[in-house]
């Protein structure tokens, strides 16, 4: 089996046997949670596209190992056009879905570990690569859903991990034996943990000799003995358990975070890619976190055409689309979410291969498109506040317009212009909310600042990357100063 239908990814999540915590129970049925239940649709919308002949030029690719037709969400990128049609495909899904659709981590976290081991094993002789391969193989055949654990708790910032007061602040290895090696530790924020059947672990940070138990990096099923899942608050997500679809903005879609503990987990030899050489922990970091802030180029723009289109409507609905001013502030969220586009599409044009074959995204671009990623959703956002008015905020409930005591009332006083149904201005109201403030700010908000490292990450690669000594001397040339 290459590909898997929607429906086939949804029964094959239900039979996981995850070990998910929310609101201090157990969660015995997460694929039919009302607040769970969004988060995969998303996902399941990376296999229904995926079906669709209309978009099977970017959701799917040939596989370089087997030559079958995949999920591109499971390929290693081949070229340049390859690495564009990641980032067109992740528009297309920001825009489907106004949420994050998860996939796109561990995407990151196989073409970051396909060149890493590739030259891990070059200098060591280890067999990494052959184990990812294998993996990989594994995962593409079946069309499964891969997710990329990187960030650890951390602790105290300003010490490495071997220094921290609990040794269990970033993942580790705690027991080596013969068939494989035994970890603990807790890795934070995992958007789409539980909708992924494999999860992929790597270390957070660049490591130093003494940190040689924490650099390891391996793959396990997300239904491992000792991985426990606590799911992360949102603000308004129980509005999901309420029944009808206009107070949650976007009823279908979501994504949801949790915070994932390794509880003494069992790593076999042959899913392990990174085990104590300290040195390469830095270039997975640095490949993993270039290739997830090309995506930001791609979903948070996706997202963005959602956003612009339900400001303009707005516009409409409140009878201001005319005012130039109201053009002109949609000309300008249309001119900032492109120049995030032109970033993800940049870097990726940009891209060298590297020695394993598999090619890599220019990483000054990717971390120049990231930067701007850290800002301009926040304009964007502030300038669909602006447009839609306070109503997004002090619009009373769906309950309260189905009253029959004082439902007519909000019907008569919310209308807006004629022509349009009141209910339809309320709902456009609600998806700016969740876009900017609900549950879908995580994604579009918070995410685009921290998601991929926070914003000062980007501005250390992009100190390295700059090459300022080359820009000095062509000022040189030019002024006539000698060197
Ligand atoms: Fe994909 Fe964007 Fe979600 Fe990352 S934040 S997993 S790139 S949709
Ligand atoms: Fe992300």
């Amino acid at each position: 089996m290459a590909l898997m239908t929607g429906e086939q990814y949804v029964e094959s999540v239900r039979k996981l046997n995850l070990d998910i915590y929310m609101f201090g129970k157990k969660v015995t049925n997460p694929v039919d949670d009302p607040i769970l239940r969004p988060s995969l649709n998303s996902v399941k919308e990376t296999y229904d596209l995926a079906q669709d002949p209309q978009y099977k030029n970017l959701m799917t690719a040939k596989s370089h190992l087997t030559g079958h037709e995949i999920n591109r969400f499971t390929h290693i990128h081949q070229n340049t056009e390859d690495l564009m049609n990641k980032v067109k495909m992740q528009r297309l899904l920001g825009q489907r879905t106004a949420a994050c659709f998860q996939r796109c981590v561990g995407m990151d976290a196989n073409n970051a570990l396909y060149s890493s081991t590739y030259e891990i094993d070059e200098k060591y002789g280890t067999k990494y690569h052959e184990n990812f391969k294998k993996f990989l193989e594994y995962v593409q055949e079946n069309d499964l859903t891969v997710d990329g654990a990187m960030t650890d708790v951390k602790g105290d910032r300003g010490l490495a991990p071997h220094q921290q007061a609990d040794p269990d602040l970033y993942l580790h290895v705690v027991e080596r034996r013969p068939d494989g090696v035994v970890v603990r530790g807790c890795k934070a924020h995992q958007t789409g943990i539980c909708n992924s059947h494999e999860v992929i672990v790597m270390p957070t940070i660049a490591m130093r000799e003494e940190d040689k138990d924490y650099a390891i990096a391996f793959a396990v099923p997300t239904d491992t003995k000792g991985i426990k899942l606590i799911i992360g608050r949102q603000s308004c997500d129980t509005r999901k358990t309420e029944g009808g679809c206009i107070d949650c903005g976007n009823c279908t879609y979501g994504g949801v975070e949790a915070l994932t503990i390794f509880d003494d987990v069992f790593v076999p030899n042959d899913r392990i890619f990174l085990n104590g050489e300290v040195e390469f922990a830095g270039m997975i970091v640095e490949r993993f976190a270039g290739f997830h802030r090309q995506s930001y180029g791609g979903c948070k723009v996706g997202v963005g055409d959602v956003l612009i289109g339900a400001t303009a409507l707005a516009a409409d609905y409140n009878g201001a689309a005319k005012a130039s001013h109201i053009k002109d502030k949609l000309i300008e969220m249309v001119h900032l979410n492109e120049t995030l586009f032109c970033g993800g599409i940049a870097c990726s044009a940009q891209g060298q291969p590297t020695k394993s074959g598999g090619y890599l995204i220019d990483l000054l671009l990717a971390n120049v498109c990231k930067q701007n990623v850290t800002r301009f959703p926040y304009e964007i956002g502030r300038l669909a506040e602006d447009i839609a008015g306070g109503l997004m905020v002090t619009a009373p409930s769906e309950a309260d317009l189905n009253s029959e005591e004082v439902g007519h009332y909000i019907r008569k006083y919310l209308a807006g212009v004629s022509a349009v149904p009141m209910e339809d201005r309320l709902k456009i109201m609600r998806l700016i909310e969740n876009l900017t403030l609900g549950t879908a700010a995580v994604g579009y908000k918070t995410e685009s600042m921290h998601g991929a490292g926070s914003p000062q990450a980007q501005r250390i690669m992009i100190a390295r990357q700059a090459n300022m000594e080359a820009k000095k001397d062509m000022a040189k040339r030019i002024a006539h100063i000698d060197k």
